[in-house]
Parts: C-alpha cells; structure tokens; sequence
C-alpha cells in the first residue's frame, strides 16, 4: 500500500513574523524555514501505518529548491522517496491542488495524508480542493486512523466532541494537531536519507497551469496590545466590569 504526504516548507512556528515594509507578505529573507508542522504529524502518521500494510511513503513539496530540505527531513523521519516540484514564484492552493492531482494519477497512492492548513497562509483548503478534484471521499481534522486493506475508518475533531467515518480506498485525509506526536529524526537516519531518491519536476512537467488567480492587496501585523491594568481587589474588578458593561 502506497502512502503520498505533502509536505510545505514554511516560517518556523517559534518565529515571529515580520511584515515587509511595502506590506507586500512576510519578510522571508535570512528567517528559519521548517517543514509545516501538520505535515511533520502526516509523515509520522504515515510512518506508523507501515505496521498496517503501508510499504512505501512518498514525500511531496511544491516550492523552491530550498524545499530540498524539506524533503530530506521527511525522509530522514522515514519517507521512501520523495518528488519536488520546483516552483519559484508561491503556487496557490488551487495550484497545488491540481498539481497533486497529476501526482496522485502517476503514482496512484491508496492514500494521501496532508496537514489541515499550512500555518504561513492558514488556508485550509489544498486537501478539500484534491478530494473534490479527483472525486475520492476525505476526512479532515483527523485525530485518528485505523487502516484496513480496502478502507480507512478516521475520527475527526468537529465541535464539541468527535465524529468517525469509514472511507473506501483510495482516500484523502488531513490532520489535526492530536493525532500524533512525529518523531526526531535520529543522525544516522539524516545520513540515510540523503541518499534516498529526491525526483525534481516543473508544474509543466504535468501540464498544470499554475498562474495565480489572487492578487494580495495589503499585509498587516496585527495591532499591538496595549498595558493592562492591575486591580486591587476582586470589588474593583467587578466594579470595572459592570462599567464595561461585561458584568450584571
Ligand atoms: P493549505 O490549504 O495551504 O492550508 O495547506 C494544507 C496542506 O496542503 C498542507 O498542510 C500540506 O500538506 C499541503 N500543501 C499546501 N501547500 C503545499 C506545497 N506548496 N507543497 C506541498 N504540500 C502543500
């Protein structure tokens, strides 16, 4: 059973963003870059379901060749092999989605285990428009997965509680932030996997189109908090509620 988990090369989550001075996007020069961190849970996942029949997993990123590393990560955590679609300039969900269409149709994985949003752009979407693309079911916010040979039976965080769904196969599944907990990849296995086999592409290698179709009119940081005030006592606060008009 094949296995194929994409994987985005993204702003650490430790780091705080800076907005560039045009207000053009974040300033990504001379930052930490890693890999997404709800793609580092798809690749564990991934991984532990070798144990379930699962004998090869393949590594996806659409990006610069800076997503190089990326890859090599996922492979030192244990991913067979791995596919970088070059791509200078940001592909938007759509593209992406479209370009892991043409991927899924080559190498006909059983299934494909991404994360539910990148944290740079927080989209959300590149899992939903891939399912809706090759009209196979999904489950998202998957905080667990239990493989058989023809299906795959996914709990999926919703509001207020849990829901489970059993997907025939092939299937698209996202994750959410408690279905694992990935692995560090050791030293010796970041010496293997730099020999393990890193195949480079073009989005015109599989004829996708991958112009963009939003323009980004303005980035903002957020508004900076200003100073709290300190209370005497629980009568004050309460007092200062009721003027708020927060408390009866
Ligand atoms: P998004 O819809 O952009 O929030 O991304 C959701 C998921 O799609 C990510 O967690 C990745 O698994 C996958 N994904 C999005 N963009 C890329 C990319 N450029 N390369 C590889 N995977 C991606």
């Amino acid at each position: 059973m094949k296995v194929l988990v994409p994987v985005k090369r993204v702003l650490d989550y430790n780091v705080k963003p800076r907005v560039k001075a045009d207000g053009t996007g974040v300033d990504l020069a001379n930052v930490k870059m890693s890999m997404n961190p709800f793609d580092e849970i798809a690749v564990e996942e991934a991984i532990r379901l070798k144990d379930k029949g699962v004998t090869e997993i393949v590594a996806v990123s659409i990006g610069e060749q800076k997503s190089q590393e990326t890859l090599r990560t996922a492979l030192a955590m244990g991913a067979d092999r791995a596919i970088l679609v070059v791509s200078d300039e940001k592909v938007e969900p759509l593209g992406v989605a479209k370009l892991l269409k043409a991927i899924v149709e080559a190498e006909k994985p059983d299934l494909v285990i991404l994360g539910k949003q990148a944290i740079d752009d927080d989209n959300n979407q590149t899992g939903q428009m891939l399912a809706g693309l090759l009209g196979v079911g999904q489950a998202t916010f998957a905080s667990k997965v239990d493989l058989t040979a023809d299906s795959v039976t996914v709990t999926r965080e919703v509001d207020g509680g849990s829901e489970t769904e059993k997907l025939s196969l092939p299937a698209i599944i996202t994750t959410d932030l408690r279905l694992n907990e990935p692995r560090y990849a050791s030293l010796p296995n970041i010496m293997k996997a730099k020999s393990k086999p890193l195949d480079q592409k073009t989005p015109a290698d599989y004829g996708v189109d991958v112009t963009p179709r939003l323009t980004t009119l303005k980035v903002v940081e957020p508004p900076k908090r200003t100073a709290g005030v300190k209370v005497a006592d629980v009568d004050e606060l309460v007092a200062k509620l009721k003027a708020l008009g927060v408390a009866k």
